[in-house]
């Protein structure tokens, strides 16, 4: 198993009905060899399988090989996530977490981005707690 310290949320900064097909062609047309997500989370909170997750993926800066990315479909710098969505998100990260032992951070935390988005950021900061940069390197 490929050695994963974080777990890294995002959103996909589209809008909320786009499909994991419609993202994995985006990715596709910027070079990807897949989508570079791990995971995608749809609004009717569905889990959607992306990249599989032995494979690096590409959804965060430098922090590639060591991390899994799971995204959340959706702009939250607009509008929260849907409570399944958010739900789903949880699910997902506790499964995650424990079976790598890593730890939860979102885009932000590694890069500077306003990814995954004010409303989710605040969600997460709430429940994960919030650290600066430095503590994750
Ligand atoms: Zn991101």
């Amino acid at each position: 198993m490929r050695a994963v310290k974080y777990i890294v949320v995002h959103h996909t900064a589209t809008r909320a009905d786009t499909s994991p097909a419609t993202i994995r062609m985006y990715h596709l047309k910027r070079g990807f060899s897949d989508v570079g997500y791990h995971y995608l989370i749809t609004a009717d909170g569905r889990v959607h399988a992306g990249r599989d997750e032995s494979r690096i993926g590409a959804h965060v800066k430098g922090y590639n090989a060591e991390s899994i990315g799971v995204a959340l479909i959706g702009n939250f710098e607009k509008y929260p996530p849907s409570p399944q969505q958010w739900d789903s998100l949880l699910t997902l990260l506790a499964q995650l977490t424990a079976r790598y032992n890593a730890r939860v951070v979102w885009h932000s935390q590694l890069g500077r981005t306003a990814c995954p988005g004010r409303y989710l950021r605040d969600k997460l900061e709430r429940a994960f707690g919030d650290k600066p940069n430095a503590e994750y390197r």
